[in-house]
């Protein structure tokens, strides 16, 4: 049994993860904004020092895994926001426990991408400036962009960070292995967020879902926990696709 942080854990998948994980007999430290042990705000560089030195003396530098989820929908009004949220704060979170995961020989972390990355024509050159880790530029050009394009390219670069993070020294070279989970439409506020919008609900509605209907965030959390766990142990940089089969019918010969 282990000690695992997460991110967004008081709602939806993040939410789902824990309760899974704590079913399990793990012991689990959430972050966000409410309703969790570590209170803070990911959107901001401070929020997320705040966050990484509260979470380090909450586990006394030793964790397990690490499941960053927080995260922000396209509906939302500031598209700044959901790039400093989406990308900046998970990547923030994924860095600042590395050393963590290292401390304890190693362990997993998982990082909450979305299939939405790979919808065709949603790659923008806000992809590349956040893995420059250029915050600013990002959120200058997030503000140019729709919240659909901002929100792919937020979920787009952090997938690309852990497969380029995954086979490194830092990561898997210390033991950890880095994956990432890519939900499609999963039943939780922030869908309802978007299904309330006038633009996005009507084509939320028309996603096409082969398995029919929307996932449940139970659904995502079973595919985190396998990935934190020693059945896993072969899977590093992958990007799991939990998405009632949306990836395969929009992109069926991608392999
Ligand atoms: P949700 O809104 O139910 O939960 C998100 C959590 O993140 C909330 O508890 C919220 O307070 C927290 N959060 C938001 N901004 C934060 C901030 N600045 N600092 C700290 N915490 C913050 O949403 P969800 O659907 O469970 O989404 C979880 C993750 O899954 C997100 O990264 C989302 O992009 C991703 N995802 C969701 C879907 C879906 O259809 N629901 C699909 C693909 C990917």
């Amino acid at each position: 049994m282990g000690l695992v942080a997460v991110t967004g854990s008081a709602s939806g998948i993040g939410a789902a993860t824990r309760a899974r994980l704590e079913d399990a007999g793990n012991t689990v430290i959430g972050i966000d904004l409410r309703d969790a042990e570590v209170i803070a705000d990911l959107a901001t560089p401070a929020g997320r020092a705040t966050a990484i030195a509260a979470m380090l003396a909450a586990c006394d530098g030793c964790l397990d895994g690490v499941v960053v989820c927080a995260g922000l929908g396209p509906h939302v009004d500031s598209f700044p926001t959901i790039v400093s949220v989406n990308y900046f704060g998970a990547q923030a979170v994924l860095a600042g426990l590395r050393g963590a995961l290292e401390a304890n020989d190693g362990g997993a972390a998982v990082a909450i991408s979305s299939n939405s990355a790979v919808i065709p024509g949603m790659e923008t050159p806000l992809v590349e400036v956040c893995l420059a880790g250029d915050e600013a530029t990002a959120r200058q050009l997030a503000a140019t962009l729709d919240g659909q394009r901002v929100y792919a390219g937020s979920k787009l670069a952090l997938a690309r960070w852990v497969r380029r993070n995954a086979p490194s020294p830092d990561w898997i070279g210390a033991g950890i292995r880095l994956n990432a989970v890519a939900p499609g439409a999963v039943q939780t506020p922030l869908l309802q967020g978007g299904l309330n919008h006038p633009v996005f609900g009507p084509a939320i509605q028309n996603f096409p879902i082969p398995t029919g209907g929307f996932g449940d965030p139970d659904q995502i959390a079973a595919a985190v926990a396998f990935l934190l766990s020693d059945e896993a142990a072969f899977c590093c940089g992958s990007v799991l696709f939990v998405d009632g089969g949306t990836d395969a019918m929009l992109r069926p010969d991608v392999f």
